[in-house]
């Protein structure tokens, strides 16, 4: 018999188009399992972090994206292992200075259990309404 049994999932407001009314009302648990929108696997540590999908440089031109992503902790690793990789051709010289810290503090950070500040003030948001 299990003394304290968790709460069932809870689907993250942006992972289905549901009305924002609707979110808020599903969404009383900030601590419970949320839905990963990528996997859909339950998970007590959902992380929303924000990195850069790419970064070229080129001579004295640099241009890249902001990626904001929602995720459990082994898709945002996967993400960012992926990134790390993929950045190494586009960002050169910046890659050690930019990329690597960046990426590292995050990989790091996506060991981190419960779920991040990002994720726990949105569903605090959507509970006020
Ligand atoms: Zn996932």
């Amino acid at each position: 018999m299990n003394p304290s049994p968790q709460p069932p999932p809870v689907p993250y407001p942006h992972a289905h188009a549901q009305p924002a009314g609707a979110a808020a009302a599903v969404l009383p648990v900030h601590s419970g399992p949320l839905e990963c929108p990528i996997c859909r696997a339950p998970t007590l540590s959902l992380k929303k972090h924000t990195y850069l999908a790419y970064l070229v440089f080129i001579g004295i031109f640099a241009f890249w994206s902001v990626k904001h992503t929602l995720a459990c902790p082994p898709c945002l690793r996967k993400d960012l292992l992926w990134r790390l990789a993929f950045n190494t051709v586009l960002a050169n010289v910046l890659w050690p200075i930019v990329i690597l810290p960046w990426n590292g503090i995050l990989l790091a950070l996506s060991f981190s259990a419960g779920h991040s500040r990002g994720v726990a003030a949105l569903a605090k948001d959507r509970s006020r309404g």
